[in-house]
């Protein structure tokens, strides 16, 4: 079967490699500046209601794995997608739907890291325990709310909550 969404395993900026966090991670090929655009995280889009147990199983993915962009919206990602790990320190960050940021200065051969609660909606029971090493480790982390506010704040400063997110945020009167 050829699914081109499926094949994608670097990018001009990135390549995959085994990660001292999780399996396998996403690496900066070259030196990446703050604020600059990375890739787009992607594959196919699926609606589905918060609980993805029944998505993992029809498409064989871990329950870590499905991208939420929307109250009700999901991403089964493709390879280069998925395989970015978890931190509570990262160094990127989703803005728009998933165009995944820099945040600070990222060196070649340096691990790529997102926050996954930035993507879980305020009504998921997601959870997952996390080994990021990061002196700031929530050791459990679930969905948007679970984000300390001083965190939350300068996700919100430097752009990097998705929009569905930051409209829950919103109206929880979380963030402005
Ligand atoms: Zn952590």
């Amino acid at each position: 079967m050829h699914h081109s969404t499926q094949e994608v395993v670097s990018t001009s900026k990135t390549e995959i490699k085994v990660s001292g966090i999780s399996g396998k991670g996403t690496f900066a090929k070259v030196k990446i500046n703050p604020g600059e655009y990375i890739f787009t995280l992607w594959g196919e889009l699926v609606q589905s209601d918060p609980n993805v147990d029944h998505l993992c199983t029809q498409y064989g993915v871990s329950g870590d794995d499905p991208l939420q962009v929307g109250d009700a919206q999901f991403v089964i990602c493709n390879h280069e997608s998925k395989t970015i790990n978890h931190s509570c320190n990262p160094n990127t960050g989703l803005r728009n739907t998933s165009d995944l940021y820099a945040i600070r200065e990222i060196n070649p051969g340096e691990e790529i890291t997102y926050d996954y609660s930035t993507t879980s909606g305020v009504n998921d029971v997601w959870t997952m325990s996390c080994g990021c090493g990061s002196e700031a480790c929530r050791k459990i982390i679930g969905n948007a709310l679970t984000i300390p506010p001083i965190i939350i704040a300068k996700y919100a400063n430097l752009d990097v909550i998705p929009d569905f997110i930051r409209q829950q945020l919103r109206q929880a009167q979380l963030v402005l």
